[in-house]
């Protein structure tokens, strides 16, 4: 073979690699038109997993127990001794604690962002020290409540601003853990963590059980700011728990229930129950028939 065979043979090789490395617009077209197919299909198999039932939202603490524990009362005493734990004189740490709870929905939020503390500490010397145990017992007649929801028609889940250590005990000693799907808790891992009644908080709910539609939320809670907050996102239907005449801790301040006042234009939409037996009636198409 000459010098001149070989020039051409390397030039045949170069020219073939060449095309063989930028492909040709037939072969881009084609490359686009199967990526296109595929994510259609995606798309399809994504929406024919989505779950278009109902989504039960249960707040936990002062909801699934009374208020007539008094668990809100032993939670505050110890806020509070965490407040005076921190150097903060009698007077202050009570008006930090209200400030806090109001201003951001929980007094832990306060200490986290402002204080700088370790909010896994604060769990563990607050609600960790609760003796849930004494106070609560498995609740047989929730418990039918839980089992009577139509699981065809909505999933149930809780929603707490407590660290899921708390959720998980109080769902344990009621006896109905199993009969929640799943838990939203406040993340106290996490220094930005959100809670009720922020709106992201609302938001990382459904996006943590896959859900799309803010009609399908429906919602239960003893605290109407929470319950407002979510009715003003779209959620669908709304529940405020109000045991009237009960008196509760919140910012470590006594509060006589149902003491707000008059539902406001703003509460329109606004369903108020002063027992869960009462969901049976409020979302009764979420029920098994009887
Ligand atoms: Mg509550």
């Amino acid at each position: 073979m000459t010098l001149c065979h070989l020039r051409a043979a390397a030039t045949r090789r170069a020219s073939g690699s060449l095309r063989t490395f930028f492909p040709t617009p037939q072969l881009i077209s084609f490359k686009l038109s199967a990526l296109i197919q595929l994510h259609s299909k995606m798309s399809t198999q994504a929406a024919s997993t989505q779950d278009d039932r109902y989504m039960i939202w249960l707040d936990i603490d002062n909801t699934l127990y009374s208020a007539s524990t008094r668990i809100s009362q032993a939670m505050g005493e110890r806020i509070h001794a965490y407040f005076l734990s921190l150097g903060f004189p009698e007077e202050e740490a009570t008006d930090l604690h209200h400030k806090y709870y109001t201003q951001y929905g929980l007094a832990l939020r306060g200490l986290v962002r402002h204080h700088q503390i370790d909010a896994l500490d604060f769990d563990r010397k607050c609600d960790g020290s609760l003796p849930l145990e004494d106070i609560l017992e498995p609740d047989h007649k929730l418990r039918k409540l839980l089992e009577d929801m139509d699981r065809s028609k909505a999933r149930v889940w809780a929603l707490t601003n407590a660290y899921k250590t708390h959720a998980k005990r109080v769902l344990g000693i009621l006896g109905v853990e199993d009969q929640v799907e799943g838990v939203v808790f406040c993340d106290y891992s996490n220094p930005q963590f959100a809670c009720k009644p922020e709106p992201e908080y609302f938001h990382n709910a459904m996006q943590k059980a896959n859900l799309q539609d803010l009609s399908k939320c429906c919602f239960v809670d003893d605290s109407r700011a929470n319950v407002r907050a979510a009715k003003r996102l779209g959620w669908g239907r709304c529940v405020h728990f109000c045991e009237r005449g009960l008196v509760t801790v919140e910012g470590g301040k006594a509060k006589e229930i149902g003491r707000d006042g008059a539902l406001d234009p703003e509460d329109e939409g606004i369903t108020v129950i002063t027992d869960l037996e009462e969901l049976r009636t409020v979302w009764s198409d979420l029920f098994k028939a009887s």
